[in-house]
């Protein structure tokens, strides 16, 4: 990668290209996983989870969103990629649709096609902070749609998508015949309002599957559980796909993961309250640079400002021909990480992570303002 050769070469980068907290996982939790080891509990588990975290993601997901999962609505995953992946594999034969709202996590699309089936980009508005619309969904929606993935707060904008809108969205699917897929990965990070699970909304627990993970909400990124939430014979579809693959997600892990789910969750509020406290920095630093269009991400932790401007034909006028272009000129020059656009779908802009502290994130603005600054608007 062109950022480790060029801190291998001695340059000193702010990375704002991470996707995953700067916190360390909770020391209760850290604790658990130390007990399971001690007390041996190192073995197989049934493939698709211990039924004491089965029983304790239901009732957190209780707690947190208000729904009704029981034990064989749920599979536990390595990781919620891992649900997201067993979720497509299950449903998707050759040839199959799958809506993709854009800008979408770099993943989906590999995933859809490993499948067999056809990702189909659904467009979103910058002035809705890239939100999805049910009407674009209905556009897109032709008789071969099997499932829209349906990422809220969004890698990589940070769009949420409201309740009423997700509630029109599933029940157009439903009436449709389509599956859909909410990956709730970012779900407690969301800055204006409570967290909010499509699996609370009517018809969900038939028509959805939600992707869940520990990875963000409890800095566990590492320990490698997620779950996937859905219809009975889907849960064993999936799990029939796991038990001939990765097997159980590791034993120790789900112990630690118990202990997340049922233990204080004060820490996670903690984490919110700070990564407001960078997104507002983050975001009223960018929109200062004159040039760049940020809208305000209402979760995740990330912002994909607009650098349309300052792209230009590339060689004879001597400016980055497209984000990506911007992005290594910006780790060479600059010496700022950031992940250039075309990735998600959407060139022309930038995915800067503020899961990085204050004082980088501060060093890392004022370097952009320079840069681009002595790089100049098209
Ligand atoms: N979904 C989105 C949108 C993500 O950004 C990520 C990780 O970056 C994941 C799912 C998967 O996370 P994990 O497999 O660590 O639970």
């Amino acid at each position: 990668m062109e950022a480790d050769r060029c801190r291998a070469a001695g340059a000193d980068l702010v990375d704002l290209a991470v996707g995953e907290p700067d916190f360390p996982t909770p020391e209760n939790i850290r604790r658990a996983a130390i007990e399971a080891i001690q007390s041996g509990f190192t073995r197989y588990t049934p493939t698709g989870g211990i039924t004491e975290l089965k029983e304790a993601i239901c009732q957190w997901h209780r707690r947190q969103f208000g729904t009704e999962y029981t034990a064989a609505e749920v599979l536990v995953t390595c990781g919620g990629k891992h649900a997201i992946f067993n979720a497509v594999s299950a449903l998707i034969n050759a040839g199959d649709e799958v809506l993709l709202p854009v800008p979408h996590w770099v993943s989906f699309p590999d995933i859809i096609r490993y499948a067999g089936g056809q990702p189909v980009l659904v467009p979103t508005e910058e002035a809705d902070g890239y939100a999805l619309r049910a009407e674009a969904v209905e556009r897109a929606i032709t008789p071969r749609t099997r499932l829209l993935i349906l990422n809220s707060p969004n890698n990589p904008s940070g769009a949420v998508v409201a309740a009423g809108e997700f509630r029109r969205i599933l029940e157009l699917l439903s009436a449709r015949g389509v599956f859909l897929l909410s990956d709730e990965c970012y779900s407690h990070f969301v800055y204006e309002g409570a967290p909010f699970s499509a699996g609370a909304l009517p018809g969900a627990r038939e028509n959805a599957i939600v992707a869940g993970s520990l990875s963000k909400t409890f800095a566990m990124t590492g320990w490698r559980i997620g779950f996937a939430l859905a219809r009975p014979e889907l849960v064993r579809a999936m799990m029939k796909l796991q038990s001939h693959s990765t097997s159980n997600p590791n034993s120790i892990a789900q112990k630690a993961a118990v202990e997340a789910l049922a233990g204080p969750q004060d820490v996670v509020g903690m984490m919110r309250r700070e990564y407001q406290r960078r997104r507002d920095l983050v975001v009223d630093g960018l929109n200062r640079i004159p040039g760049i269009r940020c809208s305000m991400p209402q979760g995740a932790f990330y912002v994909f400002p607009n650098v349309a401007a300052f792209l230009g034909r590339g060689g004879e006028d001597g400016r980055p021909a497209s984000s990506a272009e911007l992005a290594g000129l910006l780790l060479r020059e600059g010496h700022v990480v950031t992940v250039p656009g075309e990735g998600f779908g959407a060139g022309g802009h930038l995915r800067l992570s503020y899961a990085a502290s204050m004082r980088e994130l501060q060093r890392g603005i004022g370097r952009i303002a320079e840069f681009l600054g002595s790089l100049g608007r098209a």
